[in-house]
This record gives C-alpha cells, sequence and structure tokens, in this order.
C-alpha cells in the first residue's frame, strides 16, 4: 500500500513540510479512499509566509504591471495544458462530476484572462487647472500583503475570484485553501511555481482555524478575501475589519426561483434541476427553493419530479453521471436531518433521496436528488441554508407575493424568475433584494469581468470579488495636488 502523503505548504519560493502537529485526512466523497493528509498549520506558518510576502513587495510593486501580468498569461497557458488533470483533481476530491470541474476550471482561467487587463483597469484620473497652475491626480496602488481564505465547494475556482487581481494589481499574497478540499491548489501552485514569478509574491499555508486566525491577526497583513458559511463570515469580517484590515467575506445563501404560469415550463424545468441538483447542490448559487406562482404549481410540480427521479447519481469520474456525492459524512448527516425537519414541520416528501444504494459506491456520502413538497414559507426549512441536493417547493398566489418572499429572506445572494413576461421580468429585477439575479437562468453567476456581487447576509464588506470591484479592493487610491513653477512667468 502506498504511503499516505503529508501535503506541504509553498513559502516563499520552495515547497515545505507545515510544522503542524495534527493533520487530517483528505477523503475522496464518492469512495471514502485517503487522498493525502493534510496539516492544520500554526501561527507560525502564517507568520513566515506573511514576512516572506512583505519582503517580496518591495520588488514587486516596483515590477510594472505590464510585465507583472506577463506571469498571468503564462499562468493561463499552463492551466489549459493541465486542464483535464485539474479538473479530474477537483473530482476527486470534492465528488462533483467531471463536466462540473471543468466548468469551474473554465471560470478560473477565465478570471486570469480578465486580470490580464490590470495595465488598464488600474489606471487612475488625473485634471489639469484645478486652480490656476495647479494639477490634480488619483493614482491606484497596491496595499501589500493581502489573503484569501475559501471554501470546499469551489476549490479551483473561487481562489481565482482574488489572487489574478491581486498579484496583477502588484500585491503579494497568501492562498489558506478548505482543509477538506486542499489538493487542487497543490497543483495550482505546482503551475505557479512554473511561471517564475519571484519569490514570496504567492504562498500557500494549509490549515484551519490556527492558521485563519493567525491570518486575521497578523498585523502586515492589510486585505482579507473569504468566502464560506454566514456564521464564519460574520466572524472573520468582525475580526479582521477590527485589526484595520480591508475585508470581503462572501458568505451563505437560500436562493429562491420564481415560477410563473406563462414560463416555458420544458426548458424552466432542465434549468431549475440543474441548478438545485447540479454540484450536489453544494453551490452558493443553487436553487434551493421553487416557488411556484398560480397555475405553475402543477406543471412544475409534476416536471421537476420527474426530473429529480431521473437523475443519474455516482462518482462525479464515471461516464454519464449527473451528480455526485455530498463533501463529508457530518454533511450528509446534516442535510438527512434537515429533510426530516421539513417532513415535522408539515410538508409533503415529494421525492426522498435519502441513503440510496449507488452499486460500486456503497461507502460514498451519497444523497439523492430530494423534493419537499407544499413547505411553510415561515417554516424552519425556508429559511436555513441546506447546501445539498434537496428542492423546497411553495405555491404562492402571484409575482407581488412571490416577491415579498423573496425580499423577507436572510440571505441576498441570488434569485431567479422564469417567465415570458418582459413587464414581470422587469418588476422582478428591479424589486429583488439580492445581489445577483437570474431571468430564465438558473445559477446567475457573473462572468468574470462583473463583480461577484452578494447582499445581506451573504456578504460582509463594500467592494465584491472578480472584474473591476477586485481592482478597487486591491488598489488604495492617493491623490496628488501639484504646482509647479511657471518656465515663462517664472512664477509659482
Ligand atoms: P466554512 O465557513 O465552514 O469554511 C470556510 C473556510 O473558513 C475554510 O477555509 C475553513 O477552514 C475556515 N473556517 C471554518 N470555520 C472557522 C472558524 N471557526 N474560524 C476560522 N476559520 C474557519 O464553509 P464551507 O463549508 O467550506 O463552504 C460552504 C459554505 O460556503 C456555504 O455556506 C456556501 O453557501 C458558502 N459559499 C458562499 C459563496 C458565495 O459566493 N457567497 C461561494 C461558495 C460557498
Amino acid at each position: 500500500m502506498n504511503a499516505i502523503i503529508r501535503l506541504p505548504n509553498y513559502i516563499n519560493g520552495n515547497w515545505q513540510p507545515s510544522t503542524a502537529t495534527e493533520y487530517l485526512e483528505v477523503i475522496n466523497p464518492a469512495t471514502i479512499e485517503i487522498l493525502a493528509k493534510v496539516p492544520l498549520s500554526p501561527a507560525s506558518d502564517v507568520n513566515q509566509a506573511t514576512e516572506a510576502a512583505a519582503e517580496a513587495f518591495i520588488k514587486w510593486r516596483r515590477t510594472p504591471a505590464l510585465e507583472r501580468v506577463q506571469y498571468l498569461f503564462k499562468l493561463k497557458n499552463l492551466l489549459e495544458e493541465n486542464f483535464e488533470d485539474l479538473a479530474r483533481t477537483i473530482t476527486l476530491e470534492c465528488g462533483k462530476t467531471l463536466g462540473e470541474s471543468k466548468g469551474e476550471m473554465r471560470r478560473a482561467i477565465e478570471n486570469v484572462e480578465i486580470a490580464c487587463g490590470i495595465p488598464m483597469m488600474m489606471q487612475g484620473t488625473n485634471l489639469e487647472d484645478v486652480a490656476k497652475g495647479i494639477d490634480e491626480m488619483m493614482i491606484r496602488q497596491p496595499l501589500g500583503v493581502a489573503a484569501v481564505i475559501c471554501p470546499f465547494n469551489f476549490p479551483g475556482m473561487i481562489p481565482f475570484w482574488f489572487l489574478p487581481y491581486a498579484i496583477a494589481c502588484g500585491n503579494t499574497y497568501i492562498v489558506k485553501p478548505s482543509e477538506k478540499v486542499p489538493l487542487t491548489m497543490q497543483k495550482i501552485f505546482n503551475l505557479l511555481d512554473k511561471t517564475g514569478l519571484p519569490k514570496g509574491v504567492i504562498n500557500l499555508v494549509n490549515g484551519s482555524k490556527e492558521a485563519v486566525d493567525a491570518i486575521l491577526d497578523h498585523p502586515k497583513i492589510r486585505a482579507i478575501s473569504f468566502v464560506g458559511s454566514t456564521p464564519v463570515a460574520k466572524y472573520i469580517y468582525s475580526r479582521g475589519a477590527a485589526n484595520g484590515k480591508r475585508m470581503q467575506c462572501q458568505g451563505g445563501a437560500k436562493n429562491p426561483i420564481i415560477v410563473l404560469p406563462d414560463a416555458d415550463m420544458e426548458m424552466t424545468t432542465r434549468i431549475a434541476a440543474d441548478s438545485a441538483f447540479g454540484c450536489a447542490g453544494q453551490r452558493c448559487l443553487a436553487a434551493s427553493i421553487a416557488v411556484t406562482v398560480g397555475e405553475a404549481r402543477n406543471t412544475f410540480t409534476d416536471a421537476i419530479a420527474a426530473t429529480a427521479k431521473n437523475r443519474i447519481v455516482g462518482s462525479g469520474l464515471d461516464e454519464g453521471v449527473e451528480m455526485g456525492p455530498v463533501i463529508d459524512v457530518r454533511s450528509q448527516t446534516r442535510i438527512e436531518g434537515l429533510i426530516q425537519k421539513g417532513v415535522d414541520e408539515g410538508a409533503k416528501l415529494l421525492i426522498d433521496g435519502r441513503k440510496p444504494q449507488i452499486s460500486g459506491y456503497e461507502n460514498g456520502n451519497f444523497i439523492r436528488p430530494t423534493i419537499l413538497q407544499d413547505v411553510d414559507p415561515a417554516g424552519e426549512i425556508a429559511k436555513t441554508e441546506i447546501f445539498g441536493p434537496v428542492l423546497s417547493l411553495i405555491h404562492l398566489d402571484n409575482i407581488e407575493q412571490a416577491i415579498a418572499f423573496v425580499n423577507g429572506g436572510q440571505y441576498g445572494n441570488m434569485a431567479c424568475l422564469f417567465t415570458t413576461s418582459g413587464a414581470a421580468a422587469r418588476k422582478f429585477r428591479y424589486e429583488a433584494e439580492v445581489g445577483n439575479i437570474g431571468i430564465n437562468i438558473g445559477v446567475a453567476a457573473p462572468m468574470a469581468f462583473f463583480p461577484f456581487s452578494g447582499w445581506k447576509e451573504s456578504f460582509f464588506g463594500d467592494l465584491h470579488g472578480q472584474g473591476n470591484h477586485a481592482v478597487e479592493f486591491f488598489t488604495q487610491t492617493k491623490v496628488v495636488v501639484e504646482r509647479w513653477k511657471d518656465e515663462w512667468t517664472r512664477q509659482f
């Protein structure tokens, strides 16, 4: 039997063992096979990475922007060359299907491509003669050392909402992957290493709470991005902000989709099923509640039930599989408990996906697509983030009630409307209190050149990840007012 690898950290251009005394097992959720052991790095590892990044910043910020993005062009090519292997690694450790993993890596690469435009995107502004003989300009400068703390559900993509922009803007960087899925970043840092980036510009520290707390408290770390659950987002936002850092923290979600009676039901059902059950429901933009309005109740309910029943569940690496396992046994137990909670609250279990037998993967963390019908809009199950392949059906009489339901939620990550009415779509877009809106779209994920919005308890901070927001987040503005002796009049 092969020895199980203990994953190293990448600090100051070197792969090195963590000084951790504790390691966690990294598990393939489809088979429960142990893939590796990840260190729970102590504060001293974070401190070492931060000192290396702070030292590297001195030269990196002076490297012309055009030169800085050359490393990103190299990275883009390396990511393309290793695309299949990276997608396979995501599936191995995270469970999603190979197609979903490829989609994730495509999104990661898209962010690298957009960040290559930093020489234009980080330009400032200026105005001559703001007063007689006086010019004023605003320039953008990098912050220094920045860091990202990542969740388990997109091990390849989420770090790329931040990393390419951070370094292209002249900052140096530390990545703390989720301890549940650290393998993808090991491979990506191997590629980052091959780009020849100067030592210390990018660093990888594995771990969990102790490493995170060290990041939050280190005085040389100037900005922190976080993506994960809302309770942790709140904690990280407040502790980091109390330490004077620039913070952006993306939290959990409970995304509703509204189906109007005039919607194209065939398309709506297909898209809604992908949204609810794709990535086994472990997407912050997954549909968690479908609100049927008026006559949509019957047509949609029958169609989504048939689609859910027929979904092919299995190991994400197998051909034809449409849905993989959930991340771990703890998650599986929590999701099963929430399904029961829905039933206890009076919902009808239209399709029960608990404890399926998946041939060849009897030990995996599987739950089949599950549908709860007639869920109480005021009940617990209509409010709690499930983060699994469970869709709750709620019925309301009109679009006003549906929008009021959307706006009554604690979260504000995404809401979608399915309709053929432009007027209904406009009303919804205008009135829904969420950061990402889909109209006849089930997963309203912004392209890399738009910010990944999120409102209410789905986001803490001001500037979001991706696009122009990322450039603003990773730069600080400096305003210069200047007067020079006039060469012709010889006067100030
Ligand atoms: P999580 O909050 O459990 O963990 C996220 C990160 O925080 C991990 O790196 C973990 O090590 C660290 N962490 C966990 N507990 C901590 C603590 N007490 N102190 C300090 N650090 C801690 O999230 P998860 O289970 O990995 O990811 C799923 C969650 O992420 C869901 O709620 C999902 O909605 C959310 N998510 C949100 C978005 C978004 O864009 N809004 C995107 C993806 C995932």
